[in-house]
């Protein structure tokens, strides 16, 4: 039996609107648990992860049921900075070192195959959720360029994979109209999009394949009994033959120590007042989404009504900060001093589940009757729709690919529940001071 006091969905109670919210067409309010019920499968959490799994397998005739503590989108996946990426969090050269050249091969082909995925859902579907293309990888640094002319190289030889565009010094200025940087890479088969937009097309869509979905309704204890599995939920218990838990970094302790395989930490996003097409497009020429080459990332993009959407800092801390607009501008003025004279509309943060080697953590408990996966590590987008398509696969007993993932070797976080967070600050500073002295 596993039960979970901790809370963190609730960081977002007293939040005001992020920039998806304001710009979402609203998603009626679903019903709050008041009943117990029986119901084939039952998702714990309304993210990406717990709709796609909702609708691969309500497909396959199994009732569903999703739990949502908040609303529907309201974790990292209506939050998130909306640049949805190929490729695992890890570049092919950490991949092949780590796992060798075959499996590296197939984690490549599964990041093109998510982002695939998400590309024919929001054709299927009719998704208007403002999908564009193009992300530029920028360099900081004067040695990246050296890194991305590998990577191109490296791709085109051993994965037979062209779709790159490199950038020089002289170029790159011409793409990004910053002084931060020195060359760049473009990743023409990676897009962006508005996040929240997404999740409700999909939500709706769970809604038309008959998916039941309940909104806060956090379920706070669940219990193998025989062959079911008991899912408690204030006075309420749902019985299930399966669970699949899709909290990512708002888990808290609902799977034990499951979670000390991951750290939760929370990042920050601010979009400014709209500016206007023609300053978007001398800020950011084609209109693509960026990410900086930095540990600890800027990555930006324009709207759908050209406001820039500014994300990177990050706090290890379990409280979110309490002034993100000031702590994210400090950053966005580094970048483009000129948007100092801009107001800042919308300022939000979200957690996000960071495991050590930055690969999404899959598994089983409770003689496969609970499934888990999260710790996409801040490259969830594509990878949640695709972490619900593995375990649905998983349980319809399809093929391997969820195994491959489940049997990788995570390594926990040191430190236990006292001390984790701390040593992974002292990490994260160290690497923030590399980031800087790589500047010098
Ligand atoms: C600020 C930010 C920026 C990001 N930017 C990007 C990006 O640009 N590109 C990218 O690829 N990835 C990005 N990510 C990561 C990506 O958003 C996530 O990996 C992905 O959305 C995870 O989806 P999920 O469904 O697993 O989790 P979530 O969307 O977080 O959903 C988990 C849900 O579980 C619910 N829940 C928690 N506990 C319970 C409970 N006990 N009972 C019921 N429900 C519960 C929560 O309320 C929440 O709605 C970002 C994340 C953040 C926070």
């Amino acid at each position: 039996m596993i039960t979970t006091k901790k809370r963190t969905f609730k960081q977002h109670d007293n939040e005001k609107d992020s920039f998806y919210k304001f710009s979402a067409p609203i998603f009626r309010d679903q019903p709050k648990i008041n009943d117990n019920f029986s119901t084939d499968i039952c998702i714990i959490g309304g993210g990406l992860t717990g709709l796609s799994s909702a609708l691969n397998l309500s497909k396959k005739g199994y009732s569903i049921s999703i739990l949502e503590a908040n609303k529907i989108g309201s974790g990292a996946s209506g939050r998130n900075g909306g640049q949805l990426g190929i490729g695992m969090r890890k570049d092919q050269f950490f991949l092949e070192k780590m796992f060798g050249y075959e499996k590296a091969k197939f984690f490549w082909n599964l990041g093109l195959e998510a982002v695939n995925d998400v590309k024919s859902l929001i054709d299927s579907y009719n998704i208007d959720c403002a999908l564009k293309p193009g992300i530029l990888h920028v360099g900081n640094t004067k040695k990246d360029f050296i890194y991305f002319l590998n990577e191109i190289e490296h791709m085109e030889k051993k994965y037979n994979y062209t779709k790159f565009q490199y950038f020089d010094e002289k170029n790159i200025k011409n793409e990004v109209n910053s002084d931060r940087y020195f060359s760049g890479m473009l990743l023409e088969d990676s897009y962006h999009l508005n996040p929240l937009k997404l999740t409700y097309g999909i939500a709706e869509q769970c809604l038309k394949e008959q998916v039941s979905i309940f909104e806060k309704s956090p379920a706070d204890k669940i219990e193998e009994n025989n062959n079911e599995i008991l899912i408690h939920s204030g006075s309420n218990i749902i019985k299930a033959k399966k669970v699949i838990i899709a909290c990512n970094g708002y888990l808290d302790n609902l799977l034990g120590s499951i979670r000390n395989y991951f750290m939760p930490i929370n990042n920050y996003i601010i979009a400014t007042e709209p500016l206007g097409k023609e300053l978007a497009s001398k800020m950011i020429k084609r209109n693509c989404g960026v990410i900086d080459s930095r540990f600890m990332i800027d990555y930006y993009r324009f709207s759908e009504d050209y406001r820039l959407l500014f994300g990177g800092p990050e706090t290890i801390t379990s409280k979110f900060v309490k002034d993100s607009t000031n702590f994210v501008s400090k950053r966005m003025i580094k970048v483009f001093p000129d948007l100092k004279k801009f107001k800042i509309d919308f300022s939000w943060g979200g957690t996000l589940a960071i495991s050590i080697n930055r690969l999404p953590i899959f598994g089983t408990m409770m003689n496969e009757k609970l499934y888990y996966g999260h710790a996409y590590s801040g490259h969830g987008l594509a990878m949640s729709v695709m972490g619900g398509k593995l375990i649905s696969e998983k349980i319809l007993n399809k093929n391997h690919r969820f195994d491959i993932f489940q049997n990788i070797n995570h390594i926990k976080i040191p430190g236990g529940n006292i001390f984790r967070r701390p040593i992974y600050s002292s990490a994260v500073i160290y690497y923030r001071i590399m980031d800087y002295l790589n500047r010098l």
